[in-house]
């Protein structure tokens, strides 16, 4: 043990100092003696612990400071000037003003959510999105849980368990996160039969792989990469025709939930859901936050008897999406049904942005700040395992400088935080990803970093 622990004072002479009486009035005792407690304890384990910082004046600093970045503000609003739509790390997409409102309806007070006001007897949290989501998607039925990798888990236990589920070799996949079909299927109780090989799977391979065992059919879309070249998926509808003569579920992952037409916007096709319900897709599930430009949540929808017996599982009860994120949910589909999805989701007021009111905005950005920031095009990518290798032309700031990471870091960790990229070793900060009512603070922060 290293003897300067023995000079270590006690909690009870910390926290009889001035200072750090004045501190627990502001913060209670409580917090302060958790703090003094947390720091003695980190000096104790300190293996070159010096003299001084085993003093009571350094402590009682230290314990000042950690009260300061204990409890920080969090979450902090970040300026996304990665050019990455979908940043999942950046909580991926942000939402529209409605969905904004509905979730603060739902957070501040009571509401209708269990309950039907008419009757005054309990109702389902679910029931009016059902509606909509029929309406959009041509469903039957649906349900709403808190990420489609528990929908994705929960159809195919309530579904499959103790069966076989047949899946093609190419989507045997890992999504992101070190969350893979092959584990998902050994959680959720089944066994998993790969059929075809990894760039050609054909209809027969289902046919042939179909025994008395099987319990669903498994379609899913490979978000976030791509096979190309001499490739064969079969089609939903001709799956479809197979799991209708067995009488097993077609469960089909559509993943982003793009219910919009994305060739519109110069992108590949995404599938959409409404497309897998009406080719014959049993069950359709989708990501919330993804291409719908939602909230977090999964999103299932199709047949009557399989939804019903998926909503019935104990499982769905544990991973129930909580009141603020479905009331967001809610007022994101109304866009859809309104049809007033570009004017309104965030996410797709950036997909159609044109390049002229880009390249507008930069110049007015540029005109403003300093003049080592010049303008140039772009490719912006929309992300979160979405839509692999695909890119919209976009325009950035840029920055040349020999001190590029500090730059960098100095951007993100400023006041209001700003994400760039870094390509060819200049500094981007792509305006696609940048709501128009940031150009100011974007302005006034470059100014203020690039003196
Ligand atoms: C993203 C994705 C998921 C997971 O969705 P979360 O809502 O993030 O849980 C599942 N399946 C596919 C195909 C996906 O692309």
């Amino acid at each position: 043990m290293n003897p300067i622990v023995r000079n270590i004072p006690s909690v009870s002479s910390i926290i009889s100092d001035k200072r750090i009486e004045e501190l627990s009035q502001e913060i209670s005792t409580e917090n302060v003696i958790y703090l003094v407690r947390k720091h003695l304890n980190s000096l104790r384990n300190k293996e070159n612990l010096s003299l001084n910082e085993a003093q009571s004046e350094s402590i009682v600093q230290e314990v000042l400071n950690l009260a300061k970045s204990e409890w920080p503000d969090w979450p902090i609003p970040v300026i996304n000037g990665t050019g990455v739509i979908l940043h999942t790390n950046l909580g991926r997409s942000p939402l529209s003003k409605s969905a904004i409102a509905a979730s603060i309806k739902a957070a501040q007070g009571y509401s209708d959510l269990e309950l039907d006001l008419e009757t005054g007897k309990r109702g389902s949290r679910q029931k009016s999105i059902i509606n909509i989501l029929n309406q959009l998607t041509g469903s039957d039925d649906a349900l709403v849980v808190n990420n489609t990798a528990s929908a994705l888990l929960l159809s195919l236990t309530s579904l499959a368990k103790g069966g076989e589920v047949i899946i093609s070799r190419s989507q045997a996949i890992e999504i992101g996160g070190g969350f893979r079909i092959p584990d998902v299927l050994v959680q959720s109780g089944a066994k998993l039969i790969e059929v075809g090989t990894t760039n050609r799977t054909y209809v027969q391979d289902y046919v042939n792989a179909i025994t008395e065992n099987t319990k669903a059919i498994l379609v899913m879309h490979a978000s976030n990469y791509k096979v190309m070249g001499f490739t064969h998926e079969p089609k939903i509808n001709e799956l479809s025709e197979i799991a209708q003569n067995h009488q097993i579920p077609l469960i089909h992952d559509v993943g982003s939930g793009c219910i919009k037409d994305s060739t519109k916007f110069g992108l590949s096709p995404e599938p959409r859901p409404q497309d897998s319900i009406n080719s014959g897709a049993d069950i359709c599930m989708f990501s919330g936050d993804k291409l719908l430009g939602g909230p977090q949540a999964g999103i299932i929808v199709g047949k009557k008897s399989y939804i019903s017996k998926i909503s019935k599982h104990p499982l769905s009860r544990a991973i129930r999406i909580d009141k603020i994120n479905l009331a967001a949910l809610y007022a994101t589909l109304i866009h859809y049904i309104k049809d007033e999805v570009e004017e309104n989701i965030p996410i797709w007021q950036m997909i159609s942005t044109t390049q002229t009111s880009l390249l507008e905005r930069a110049q007015t950005i540029c005109d403003q700040i300093n003049p080592e920031v010049s303008i140039t095009k772009t490719s912006a990518t929309i992300g979160g395992g979405s839509l692999p290798g695909e890119t919209l032309d976009s325009y950035a700031l840029k920055i040349e400088s020999n001190t590029i990471n500090d730059l960098s870091y100095k951007l993100r960790t400023t006041k209001n935080p700003i994400m760039s990229r870094i390509e060819d070793s200049c500094l981007l900060i792509d305006l696609m990803t940048i709501p128009p009512e940031f150009d100011e603070i974007l302005i006034k922060e470059l100014n203020r970093i690039l003196i």
